[in-house]
């Protein structure tokens, strides 16, 4: 896809009613500081309209980034931030599967996990919702160039068994720092898009 415009369009709190928004969804879940609002923007081509966490887990909402007036991008609030308060992070997965089971709009729900790291339980519990709502789950290994090139097919790996992923779930390696994969989930998006 060539970016020719984007905008937030809407931002959805815990009360609002989940927007039919008539366009394609492509939407992003995540641990907090995992890399989401930086992959979100350097899929947008921007700097910083998807906010980077100066405070993670305190945002709450689900943002909807309107691309080229054709797609939404969704970002899913953060999860598993150690200092959220227990009401906030019982919000998360009401909003959360809330969106997952309303929306009509999905084509593609890609659950972001740090490539250094063993996947923490609410990232399997974020899988198995993604897969019992009937979608597709696609992986994102996030902060790709903070390892060393030998270690990438050694913590896919662990990345696939700490998820117990089923055949099919596609892992994308990608850097917001060298853009490494951003083509490759272009062409996802755009496919499962019909763009
Ligand atoms: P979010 O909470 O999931 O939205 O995470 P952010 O996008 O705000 O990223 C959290 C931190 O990780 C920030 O300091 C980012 O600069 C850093 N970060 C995110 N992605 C990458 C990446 O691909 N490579 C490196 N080296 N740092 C990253």
């Amino acid at each position: 896809m060539i970016i020719k415009n984007v905008s937030l369009d809407i931002v959805c709190g815990i009360t609002s009613k989940m927007p039919e928004t008539g366009r394609p969804e492509v939407a992003f879940a995540g641990k907090s500081n995992v890399g989401k609002s930086s992959l979100i923007n350097g899929l947008m081509n921007r700097k910083s309209l998807a906010r980077t966490s100066a405070a993670p887990g305190k945002t709450q909402t689900i943002n909807f980034y309107n691309v080229n007036e054709a797609i939404y991008l969704v970002d899913l609030p953060g999860y598993g931030y150690a200092k959220a308060s227990e009401e906030i992070k019982a919000k998360w997965g009401k909003m959360i599967e809330d969106y997952l089971h309303k929306s009509k709009e999905i084509r593609c729900v890609f659950l972001l996990v740090d490539i250094r790291h063993e996947p923490g339980s609410n990232d399997k519990i974020m899988y198995k919702w993604i897969l019992d709502h009937g979608y597709e789950p696609v992986i994102i290994a996030t902060k790709l160039d903070k390892i060393k090139r030998s270690q990438v097919q050694k913590q896919l790996k662990v990345l696939r068994q700490g998820l117990q992923v089923v055949p099919g779930t596609k892992i994308i390696p990608f850097s917001a720092q060298t853009k490494q994969g951003r083509e490759e989930i272009w062409d996802l998006i755009d496919e499962l898009t019909g763009m």
